[in-house]
Formats: C-alpha cells, sequence, structure tokens
C-alpha cells in the first residue's frame, strides 16, 4: 500500500503474527513491538521500544507483575547493556501502560514522560491504596443502581489500584498537545485524546507515517468511555467522540497505526468512523430503551453483549452513565432521583 492510494474501505493489517509475549519485533526501522501478559480478560498489551543513536525510548510498561518484571529484565540484558535507556513514556494512567514506569524510570534512572492530567490521576489514586471508599464514591454507585452486595464488592475492592502499579516518581516531563518529541531519532508529534483517560498521548510521526495509539484507537475492540466518582457530572463519550473527529483529520489512512490491543493496521479513518457510526448507533437504542424510567443497571442488555459480572460491573456501571450523560447533555433524556437512585427517561 502507498501513500498515494485511493481511499480506504477496510483495514489493513501488516503483521498478522503477534510476537510471543517477551519478544521483540522490528515493525519499522529501530521500532520494536514488545507484547507483555497482562492477568485479565484482556490478555496483552502492545508496548514500544525504539532505538536511536544515543539509547532507547519505551513507551508504556506493563502491568505490575513478577513475570513482566522478568520480562523487562530480560530485555534489559539483551538490549539495553550497550545502549542506554533515555526515557519512558506513559500514553496514560491505566495499570496496564504505568503499572512498571516508576519502577522502570528508577532501574533506568530516567524521565518519565506524561500528560499532566494522567500523571496527578495516577498519584491520586494510588493515594487511595489502603483506604475506604469516600461516601461521594458510595453515593455515586448507589445512584447507578448498585444492590448492596455490589456495593459491598465495590467497597472492599476500593484501593486496589496501587496492587497493580508501582510508585510513580515525584517529578515529571510534561507532555502536551502539539508538542514535538525525540524518541528513538524520529520525530513524534503529540496528539492529546480524551474520553477513555483524562488527557491519553498519543505520538505521531507524519514523516515515517506511524502512530503510537495507546487505546486511543484501537482496531477490534472499543476502548471504555466512563463516568468515575471523582467527577461525577463528566460527558466523556462526547470528549471520545471529539477526539475520533480530531483524529480522522490528522490521521491518514496509509499511516501505520501501533495501538495498545490488537495489531498494528492500516486505516484509521475508517476505524474511527465504525466506532463513531457504533456509538450513535448505541446511542439512538438507548434512547428507545428510556421511554421509561430506567437506572444505569437497567441499560447493560442494550449496549453490552457480554455478561456483566462483579468483574466488570464498574466498567459497565461508568459507560452506561457516560451514554446517558451524553443523551443529556444533546437534552434527549432527563433524571429524576428517587431514594438516591438516578431514573433516566427520553424527553418527548
Ligand atoms: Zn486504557
Amino acid at each position: 500500500m502507498s501513500m498515494a492510494d485511493p481511499i480506504t474501505t477496510e483495514l489493513h493489517f501488516p503483521f498478522p503474527d503477534a510476537p510471543a509475549p517477551g519478544q521483540l519485533f522490528e515493525v519499522s526501522d529501530g521500532l520494536y513491538w514488545l507484547r507483555m501478559p497482562l492477568p485479565i480478560r484482556l490478555n496483552h498489551i502492545n508496548l514500544w521500544l525504539m532505538e536511536g543513536e544515543s539509547g532507547f525510548s519505551i513507551v508504556d510498561t506493563g502491568w505490575a507483575t513478577d513475570e513482566n518484571i522478568a520480562i523487562w529484565e530480560r530485555v534489559a540484558a539483551e538490549r539495553f547493556v550497550s545502549k542506554p535507556v533515555r526515557e519512558i513514556v506513559v500514553t496514560h494512567m491505566h495499570p496496564d501502560h504505568i503499572g512498571l514506569a516508576g519502577w522502570l524510570s528508577k532501574v533506568h534512572d530516567v524521565e518519565l514522560f506524561m500528560s499532566r492530567a494522567e500523571y496527578l490521576n495516577c498519584h491520586l489514586l494510588l493515594s487511595y491504596t489502603h483506604e475506604d471508599a469516600p461516601e461521594e464514591a458510595t453515593g455515586f454507585y448507589q445512584a447507578i443502581g448498585y444492590s448492596e452486595a455490589q456495593l459491598h464488592n465495590y467497597q472492599a475492592h476500593f484501593g486496589k489500584f496501587g496492587q497493580f502499579v508501582r510508585s510513580l516518581p515525584h517529578a515529571y516531563h510534561r507532555l502536551k498537545e502539539g508538542d514535538e518529541v525525540l524518541l528513538g531519532d524520529r520525530r513524534w508529534q503529540v496528539i492529546i485524546g480524551e474520553g477513555h483517560s483524562p488527557e491519553h498521548v498519543c505520538l505521531y510521526s507524519p514523516e515515517h507515517r506511524l502512530l503510537i495509539s495507546g487505546d486511543q484507537l484501537l482496531p477490534s475492540i472499543s476502548s471504555n468511555t466512563s463516568v468515575w466518582p471523582s467527577e461525577p457530572h463528566a460527558n466523556p463519550l462526547e470528549e471520545w467522540l471529539a477526539s475520533c473527529r480530531k483524529l480522522s483529520r490528522l490521521i491518514p489512512d496509509d499511516v501505520l497505526v501501533l495501538p495498545a490491543h490488537g495489531l498494528p493496521f492500516r486505516g484509521a479513518r475508517v476505524r474511527l468512523e465504525q466506532q463513531m457510526r457504533e456509538i450513535e448507533e448505541n446511542l439512538e437504542q438507548l434512547l428507545t430503551f428510556c421511554d421509561k424510567p430506567r437506572r444505569v443497571v437497567d441499560t447493560f442488555p442494550v449496549l453490552f453483549r457480554s455478561e456483566i459480572t462483579n468483574s466488570n460491573l464498574m466498567m459497565a456501571a461508568g459507560e452506561g452513565l457516560a451514554h446517558l450523560h451524553c443523551l443529556q447533555a444533546r437534552g434527549r433524556v432527563q433524571v429524576e432521583y428517587r431514594d438516591g437512585v438516578g431514573y433516566w427517561q427520553r424527553i418527548s
């Protein structure tokens, strides 16, 4: 496929076989794909290593497990002896991306590059370790329609983020929209996405037709867009849609997208259009369902194909509420609270 190709109508996967966990695969000159296992249903994450004249840049770091630390130690013994690590970049604060960032930056004595909102939010979540769930948070999930048992389960698991994420350094190197950074001898533009996490960093090299997209653009699964108790009035779905439109303007279909999950692909605009269409269809179905007053927990069968259990309840709740907030901001639904529980209904 060349830059002169006509409009693409489907995705292209130039590397159909992912490397085995812990193995490096060179996708472009000096740019390596490193897969790490994940101890959750989504069983892998893609990390990126960039080799330059003077050393390596690392993008994303893996969940904080002994298995992943062993992988990093082996990669270091094979690669970082002759060329040191120059910096660590983290796209966003979710444990699979930031888990070992603090550990790696300490071991290699290098700076951590992140956006400000991701850095501060990660510190906030780490500060909850060993704390009880605050009233604001239990009230939030009560309003969503959690049962007593579900509320207890939430409280019992509160503050677990610190089990998956090593502590962060107390200083960082800020990345923001429009910045240019030199990583592995390539110049990358920072593009910020919103909706999945507060200030998600994507790295774009127009010259080399490459985009490291993190979770902001994935080929097959859709990223979670949730409202969280710390910002209960947020409208992350509309922010996500705005970010999709922005990426669609900026990233041509011939760019090789390097996502955090799934396979590298070409066809960014095709995928973004698909996602935006699916979201709008889901919103329409939800609106029809809200003919009668509905709690957030009632909306799950409309929005999700998979069964909702304790392990994915919080994501489903946040995402269900995100859809309702989006419809509310567009003037299509209203909410009424009865005994602390929100009931959402279509405005006729
Ligand atoms: Zn994520």
